[in-house]
């Protein structure tokens, strides 16, 4: 982690997060938060889609990792990333996620600010892959890359800790 004796670091956050229309159902769902306009002004947010930057369109049919899997077991080989109509997507999940996370490295971001329940972006609970709205303790398959590298996630419901841990490690003395 960085300290205030360096630039300090900065935030990857879900593009629909911010409002950018790139959820499957061609909306944002933008979080308002005062820490979002700080950190908006001192640029330390760095912002993608990682479903769009593995290729896929908006709008598109709603997807959900198989098996009451997560994301882990998709980058591992154990499960796949469905969609609704039957589409097997999970190279482009896998793809997302890897662009997201070279996109969060070259920008130095020690942190991410991900939506939950996306099966890209979850940290908290992703969906069981019944397409019931049936949810499950896990992770999405970008949220768990990151995790893997060391990037510290934090669903969008937690950022109160995420300004807490950006608070604790840049302290101003
Ligand atoms: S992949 Fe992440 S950023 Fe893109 S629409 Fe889904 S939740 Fe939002």
């Amino acid at each position: 982690m960085k300290t205030s004796n360096d630039h300090p670091s900065k935030i990857l956050i879900s593009a629909c997060l911010l409002g950018h229309a790139v959820r499957y159902d061609g909306k944002g769902k933008p979080l308002s938060h005062l820490a979002i306009d700080r950190w908006k002004t001192e640029g330390r947010l760095v912002t993608i889609c990682p479903e769009m930057a593995g290729g896929m369109p908006v709008p598109r049919p709603p997807a959900e990792i198989e098996g009451g899997a997560s994301g882990l077991d998709v980058l591992e080989g154990r499960a796949r990333v469905i969609e609704i109509t039957g589409g097997d997507v999970t190279a482009q999940f896998i793809e997302g996620a890897e662009k997201a996370l070279a996109f969060a490295k070259d920008n130095g971001c020690d942190y991410a600010l991900l939506i939950d329940g996306s099966p890209s972006c979850g940290s908290v609970a992703v969906y069981d892959g019944s397409f019931s709205g049936r949810k499950h303790a896990g992770n999405g398959v970008t949220a768990a890359l990151f995790q893997q590298a060391g990037i510290a996630v934090f669903s969008d419901r937690d950022i109160n800790a995420l300004v807490a841990a950006t608070e604790r490690s840049e302290p101003s003395y």
